[in-house]
């Protein structure tokens, strides 16, 4: 679905991956099989699509641009297993798309600025989908994979780690699209945790936990912890004998499962 194609739309993050090599190494990392159903977020002008239709038992389309859903409604008219849905990823929850949620497979090489609100969407809701494959700024990807005590770690790679197995797939360098962007690329790969670890309290309470360490970063925890809930340094101590933990460390020295522990702890003294 190349060539003779309205300019791209800076506004809806339009960059066109151009690189068949690459096209195709993406749309195999999601492990298309026949009795997958797969949901592709922007597919654009089809390019991991024309690798993913007719691999699996359902395709199904979201793409916002009202021409290019237009377009990839003609090309797959006669296609019972693809579906276009034209609307924003964002509005459209997965039970919508599916009456197996949980076990849809989900891609995309997604538009940059709203990246962190779909990673949100798919996995701050219940169900989880059983697997994404996606297409983001190598800087985020780096954020989201960062070990505890990098400068990148933070309250993304918790957020994510904690509820999901995530790797690199590989990095994209920018001549793999037109337009060429600004950034690097990386492809992840994110399996969320089948059944959950954490119940949808615990998640919450983690959440909170995380945004009130990364809210104050530089300072140590033990101040966190006395500010934002409001512990005296006598409910510290307490604390940290119960957990063996350190809090005159910074939070971003913490490992995933030890702010897991820690919001877990924090829950059952309230
Ligand atoms: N998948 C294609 C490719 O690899 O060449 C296009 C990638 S381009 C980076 C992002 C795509 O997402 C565009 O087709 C754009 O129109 C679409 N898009 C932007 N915002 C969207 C939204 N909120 N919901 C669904 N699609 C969106």
């Amino acid at each position: 679905m190349h060539g003779n194609f309205p300019r791209a739309k800076r506004s809806l993050g339009q960059n066109f991956l151009v690189d068949p090599n690459i096209q195709r190494r993406i749309a195999e990392a999601i492990r298309p099989g026949p009795d997958d159903e797969v949901v592709e977020i922007g597919p654009g002008q089809g390019a991991l699509t024309q690798h993913l239709a007719g691999t699996v038992r359902r395709l199904v389309l979201v793409e916002l641009d009202d021409e290019l859903a237009r377009r990839l409604a003609r090309q797959f008219e006669d296609r019972p297993d693809v579906e276009v849905v034209h609307a924003d990823v964002l509005d459209v929850p997965l039970e919508r798309i599916s009456a197996d949620p949980a076990g849809l497979k989900v891609i995309g090489n997604i538009p940059y600025n709203i990246t962190t609100p779909i990673l949100f969407a798919l996995l701050e809701r219940r169900p989880r989908p059983r697997e994404i494959v996606l297409m983001v700024q190598r800087e985020v990807a780096d954020r989201i994979l960062a070990p505890p005590g990098s400068k990148t770690f933070g309250a993304l790679a918790i957020g994510v780690q904690t509820v999901a197995d995530v790797e690199r797939v590989m990095n994209v360098g920018k001549k793999a699209f037109r337009p060429v962007p600004d950034v690097e690329s990386a492809v992840i790969r994110v399996v969320p945790h089948a059944p959950p670890r954490l119940t949808r309290d615990e998640e919450a309470a983690l959440r909170a936990l995380t945004r009130a360490a990364f809210g104050q970063r530089r300072k140590q925890f033990q101040r966190i912890l006395r500010d934002a809930y409001r512990l005296t340094h006598e409910d510290v101590s307490r604390l940290e004998g119960e957990t063996g933990l350190d809090l005159q460390a910074r939070p971003e020295t913490f490992a995933p499962e030890r702010f897991v522990e820690l919001a877990r702890v924090l829950r059952e003294r309230r």
